[in-house]
């Protein structure tokens, strides 16, 4: 099941994706969250009339870092064979469709497609059998990177965090095993980056249980997964879209506040 989270009429709900046209996408809207026991209501709506927001809203964004070895050795390193995380706030959280507000004390903004867990139930030191019970679905995300503040930077609070560093969506995909999908990133249309979960240095599995064991993680809480190779520069005016296999795609304009 693909479930969305929208407004129509100022109202928040989510629903149930529905057809496979684009342009003929239907949502039926649940009744309740997704987070318990739901069912859906029966009423649709075209997703043309409504605005996706971001899929979830998670106390706590946990990105692990260098888990493609393509990508640590294009970033002069290697990849971590013990997996690492830092934090992007809520407060970088958008959705698809949303804008990307490139940051005044950046001149090198780049994108990094990545694989996105949405965590289903409260949980702390998961093991590894138990790893699918606590996971709602899967969405893409861009880890967008101040990469000149990042080199300079300790702590990547400002690099990774600041507002709309996060795009998240288009929505949740519940029926879809990560363990070999194709990940892409275009930037204009040009493609930028293109990888396969296969190629992480630490499964999904190995990252829920790594972070479970130092942290609760509460319902919404999402995991991003890290980057292949190819991140680059984003533009004022680029459209960057992050497509992964049996999921969706997540798109983005950057805009540059004059
Ligand atoms: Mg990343």
């Amino acid at each position: 099941m693909r479930i969305a989270r929208f407004s129509i009429d100022g109202n928040v709900a989510f629903g149930a994706v529905e057809g496979d046209k684009q342009d003929e996408l239907v949502l039926d809207i649940i009744k309740g969250i997704p987070f318990a026991e739901f069912e859906l209501s029966g009423t649709k709506v075209p997703l043309s009339k409504v605005r996706l927001l971001p899929p979830v809203l998670p106390s706590k964004v946990v990105a692990f870092g260098r888990n493609y070895a393509d990508h640590a050795a294009e970033m002069g390193s290697r990849a971590a064979e013990d997996p690492f995380a830092f934090f992007k706030p809520s407060t970088s959280v958008i959705g698809s469709g949303d804008v990307i507000q490139y940051p005044s004390f950046t001149e090198e903004l780049h994108h990094e497609a990545e694989l996105a867990v949405v965590i289903g139930r409260m949980c702390r030191e998961v093991p590894r059998e138990r790893v699918k019970d606590v996971i709602l679905g899967y969405t893409c995300a861009n880890d967008v990177t101040a990469r000149d503040v990042q080199r300079r930077e300790q702590q990547w609070a400002r690099a990774k965090g600041f507002d709309s560093s996060c795009p998240l969506g288009p929505w949740i995909e519940t029926d879809v095993d990560p363990a070999d999908l194709t990940v892409q990133c275009t930037v204009n249309g040009q493609q930028r980056q293109l990888g396969s979960t296969a190629q992480m240095v630490n499964p999904v599995e190995d990252l829920i249980v790594n972070i479970s064991a130092a942290m609760t993680l509460l319902p919404g809480d999402v995991i991003l997964t890290g980057t292949p190779a190819g991140v680059g520069p984003l533009q004022d005016g680029d459209e960057v879209a992050v497509t992964i296999e049996g999921i969706g795609t997540l798109t983005n304009k950057v805009v540059k506040r004059g």
